[in-house]
């Protein structure tokens, strides 16, 4: 089912959580929302699920309006909320049996969907303790658990790897990955590494607005704007090279990034590498390249450039 979110804004008193933005997800898409703290991330999943109204704009799950058609279409909806409420005095097995009522799964079919569910989230160890004796970790596997159980063709996943250690964070990422090949997901997360590893898309999004919204890749591409290479060459008296460097049409700018051991940073003019006619400056003094690798612009860089107000 696609999400489309259309020139949604949603206010608390005078200020705008959520300023005009619009924005579609499709079918098989993981959307990761990236953003400093009060950007607007939850209030925007939230929206998105119904759970608030707000004050101008639309929102579709597939075509139905989450606001005059929520009923049909909330049980098509997932929520891994940020701050998620368990019942800490239930065992695991039990409040899942539970929550598959309150999702209305067919009594027959609780039983087997909930062990289902338990293997899927890797809770099969935990499953008759209860929840308030677990870990952070397999707390947040419950309500992934809890999020899943109804097999939801949309899911809003705010934070998943909160309070996970890293080999829960890769667990839960591989999860996540595999069940976004089939449903429309929509994560959010301060970890810059994780939305990069886990989503296909990522949206930055800043004092309620989107500020970006592509692929990695994308985002970097556009942030970078010159190419910048690492480079080493050796042969020859720092000095003379990093002259020769600086006379070549196709780089703006050298830096020394390291001058005993001959490594200089440069930058070209515009997006294409000057490697060809730094390879052939050297063989035409007979000096030789030790080192020759681009720099990449790093998501990090980018998501600062795009939110330090
Ligand atoms: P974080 O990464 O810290 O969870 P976020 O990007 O999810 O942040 P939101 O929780 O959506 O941000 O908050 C956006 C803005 O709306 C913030 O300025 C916040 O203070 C404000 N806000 C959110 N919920 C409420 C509320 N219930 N009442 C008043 N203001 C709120």
């Amino acid at each position: 089912m696609h999400i489309v979110v259309d020139q949604l804004t949603k206010t608390y008193g005078r200020q705008k959580a959520v300023d005009n933005i619009s924005f579609r997800v499709r079918p098989g898409e993981i959307l990761g929302f990236l953003g400093p703290n009060g950007a607007g991330k939850t209030t925007t999943m939230k929206a998105i699920t119904g759970l608030f109204s707000f004050d101008a704009g639309t929102i579709h799950i597939g075509d139905k309006s989450i606001t005059s058609q929520g009923d049909q279409v909330k049980r098509h909806i997932g929520y891994l909320p940020e701050d998620h409420a368990l019942y800490t005095e239930m065992p695991v097995i039990d409040y899942l049996k539970f929550i598959a009522e309150i999702e209305d799964i067919e009594p027959a079919r609780i039983s087997e969907r909930v062990g289902e569910i338990i293997q899927i989230t890797g809770l099969q160890d935990e499953k008759h303790k209860q929840i308030g004796e677990l870990s952070k970790g397999y707390q947040q596997r419950v309500g992934l658990a809890q999020a899943l159980i109804h097999d939801p063709e949309v899911l809003i996943l705010d934070e998943p790897t909160t309070g996970l250690d890293p080999n829960q964070i890769v667990e839960i990422r591989e999860l996540i990955k595999s069940i976004g090949r089939e449903k429309t997901v929509i994560l959010s997360s301060h970890i810059l590494a994780e939305v990069e590893a886990t989503c296909d898309r990522i949206m930055i999004i800043n004092n309620g607005q989107i500020v970006a919204d592509g692929t990695a890749k994308e985002l970097q591409d556009r942030a970078r704007g010159k190419y910048l290479m690492n480079v080493g060459i050796a042969g020859a008296d720092a000095d003379a090279v990093y002259n020769a460097l600086k006379n070549l049409p196709q780089v703006e700018m050298v830096d020394f990034a390291d001058k005993q051991q001959m490594l200089f940073e440069v930058r070209s003019v515009d997006q294409n590498s000057p490697a060809k006619e730094i390879f052939d400056m050297c063989v035409a003094h007979a000096w030789y390249i030790t080192r020759m690798t681009p720099q990449e612009t790093r998501l990090e860089d980018v998501f600062r450039q795009l939110t330090m107000n």
